[in-house]
């Protein structure tokens, strides 16, 4: 005997049934529900996590900076903030060596390759040039210029000029890499006999200094420094037109004290000044230094060492 049979059912069999089969309906809607929704909000914090990740690492990968202490030119430490040069200064450097030759030049460098043909290469004696400054430190800036650019492309048309002039050249910093200073002083020590050693920096002033242009030479009081320094900033003055800012002394500049030859660091000019910094960013300008610079060093080879 079933024990339905034996109780007063409320409603009969077939109700009770449908009202039990709802239920378990309703029961499982509820449940696809819950899970659905558990489910849409875990994609939704993995979503977000992915997003602060991807965000976290490209904030890193723009703006990698680090702060270092570093002796700058002049022997000082300094604390600067170091920005990854993957970025936005390769960017600026290669913008910067996009110049392209007018077609014009082509004869200007065929003359001059003419002019001094009958020169023996390296038959004048070695000239070490240095570029200031160089991978993390930059150096000074203005006008969208980067002093360890501008310096590092001089250095070779410098490079290329004393060259084609008879002199043999060593670069103490070939590439945007940071070279130490006293390392500078000890590549140039080693050197067999050089003739001399010129750093190529440019300058900059604070706004709050007022402002200024032209070309200056950095020395240490040792025999021949001061006569290199003048010759120089006479003759790239006269080339270029811009303003002799003379030749001055300072004791705590490492290239100029620690090396042994005649050595000089000349400022090219003012990053700080607009029309300057235009100047600086023409390679014809760039040109006229060099050559400048090198009818500088013939002169002091000739005065100097008699030669
Ligand atoms: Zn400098």
């Amino acid at each position: 005997m079933s024990s339905r049979a034996t109780y007063n059912v409320p409603y009969d069999m077939n109700e009770r049934d449908r009202r039990k089969k709802a239920f378990i309906r309703k029961r499982k809607r509820k449940r696809v529900l819950v899970v659905l929704s558990l489910f849409a909000i875990a994609i939704g914090l993995v979503a977000a996590i992915v997003v602060l990740l991807v965000n976290i690492i490209k904030k890193n990968y723009d703006e990698r900076q680090i702060r270092e202490t570093y002796v700058d030119y002049t022997g000082e430490y300094k604390d600067i903030w170091l920005v990854d040069n993957s970025l936005a200064g390769r960017e600026k450097k290669e913008a910067f060596f996009e110049i392209e030759d007018e077609p014009q030049e082509e004869n200007v460098v065929d003359s001059r390759t003419e002019k001094y043909k009958n020169i023996i290469p390296g038959s004048k004696g070695l000239v070490i040039v240095d570029a200031g400054h160089g991978g993390y430190d930059g150096g000074a800036d203005g006008h969208g210029l980067q002093e360890k650019d501008v310096n590092l492309k001089i250095s070779y048309l410098l490079k290329d000029e004393l060259e084609l002039r008879g002199y043999s050249v060593k670069l103490t910093r070939p590439d945007d890499e940071f070279v130490g200073l006293t390392q500078r002083a000890s590549i140039a020590n080693a050197l067999d006999n050089p003739l001399c050693f010129v750093s190529i920096h440019q300058n900059s002033l604070d706004e709050s200094e007022g402002s200024a242009s032209g070309m200056e030479s950095w020395t240490y009081d040792r025999e021949g420094c001061e006569e290199l320094g003048n010759a120089i900033v006479e003759a790239a003055s006269q080339k270029t037109g811009a303003r002799n800012r003379g030749t001055h002394f300072r004791k705590n500049l490492v290239v100029t004290s620690k090396t042994t030859m005649p050595a000089i660091i000349f400022e090219c000019g003012y990053l700080t000044d607009a029309a300057e910094a235009e100047k600086l960013a023409d390679e014809n300008y760039c040109m006229l230094i060099v050559e400048g610079i090198v009818d500088g060093i013939d002169n002091f080879r000739e005065s100097y060492y008699g030669r």
